[in-house]
C-alpha cells in the first residue's frame, strides 16, 4: 500500500524524558509506516515549542525525578492543547515519568507535588523502594515485555482501564497487579526497553489507530520473526 498522506509524529521532551531506550518507540512507529510506504513527519517538541496541530501520534517517555520537575510548567501550558487532541483521538504513548504527569500528580519521596495534566485518571506516589527488573504484562494487544524502574506507585481510579495485567514484576504499583493505563487512544505505561521493540501487535495497534483517522483501514502485514523472536527471549530473562 502506497498512501500520500503524512503521518505527523511528535515526541515530547526528548532530552529531558528518554532513559532505557525510550526513544526507540518513535523511531520503531517511523520504521513501521516507512515500511508500509506510509510518509511520516517527525517534530521534536521540546520546552517552549508547540506541538503541530495536524499530529497523529505523540510520544513520551520516561525520566529523572529533575526531568520531571524541569518540564512540569512547560507541560502545564501545554495541557490545554493535549486535551484537545486526546478528545480529536490523537494517539500517544506515554512511558514511566510521562505516564506519571499524564496523570494528576506525581508526589515524590522528599513530598514535592509535581503536577500532572489530568489527562489520565490516575495519581503517583513516591514509595520508599525502587521497582526493578524485567516485566511481562498480559494485554489486549498480546504479551507485552520490558523494563521498569520507577520509585511512584501509581493508582488508577476505580472504573479506568489498565494497559494490561502483571505477569512478571510490580506494574503501576506492585500491589493491584495492573499495569499501565488506557483512555480512548491515549495509552500510558511503566515499560521501558523500547516497549514497541519487542511488542509489534501492540506498535500496530497504535499505528492503525493512528492511520484510521485517515480513513486508512488496515496496515500491510510486515515479516517480525526477529522482533517475534526477541520477545520471547526477553520473556525468558530473569526478574
Ligand atoms: N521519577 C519517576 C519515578 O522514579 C519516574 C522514573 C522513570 O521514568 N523511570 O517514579
Amino acid at each position: 500500500m502506497s498512501v500520500q498522506k503524512v503521518i505527523t509524529l511528535a515526541h515530547l521532551y526528548q532530552r529531558e524524558m528518554n532513559i532505557y531506550g525510550d526513544t526507540g518507540n518513535r523511531l520503531i512507529l517511523e520504521k513501521r509506516l516507512q515500511w508500509r510506504g506510509i510518509k511520516t513527519r517527525t517534530v521534536i517538541v521540546g520546552i517552549g515549542d508547540t506541538i503541530p496541530p495536524d499530529v497523529d501520534i505523540i510520544i513520551g517517555g520516561g525520566g529523572q525525578d529533575a526531568g520531571q520537575l524541569l518540564i512540569e510548567k512547560d507541560l502545564l501550558k501545554k495541557s490545554k492543547m493535549l486535551h484537545q487532541l486526546a478528545n480529536d483521538g490523537v494517539v500517544m504513548l506515554m512511558v514511566c515519568g510521562l505516564y506519571q504527569l499524564f496523570g494528576r500528580r506525581f508526589t515524590t519521596k522528599d513530598a514535592t507535588q509535581i503536577s500532572g495534566i489530568g489527562l489520565m485518571p490516575h495519581e503517583t506516589v513516591a514509595s520508599g523502594k525502587r521497582l526493578i527488573g524485567n516485566c511481562v504484562v498480559d494485554s489486549p494487544f498480546g504479551k507485552l515485555v520490558g523494563y521498569e524502574n520507577h520509585s511512584g506507585l501509581t493508582t488508577l481510579d476505580d472504573q479506568s482501564e489498565p494497559l494490561g495485567v502483571v505477569i512478571k514484576g510490580y506494574g503501576n504499583n506492585g500491589d493491584d497487579g495492573k499495569e499501565g493505563c488506557v483512555i480512548n487512544n491515549v495509552f500510558g505505561t511503566y515499560m521501558h526497553g523500547p516497549l514497541l521493540a519487542k511488542s509489534t501487535l501492540f506498535a500496530d495497534e497504535l499505528l492503525l489507530r493512528a492511520v484510521k483517522r485517515h480513513g486508512i483501514e488496515s496496515l500491510d502485514v510486515l515479516n517480525d520473526t526477529l522482533e517475534n523472536e526477541a520477545a520471547r527471549l526477553a520473556m525468558l530473562r530473569p526478574r
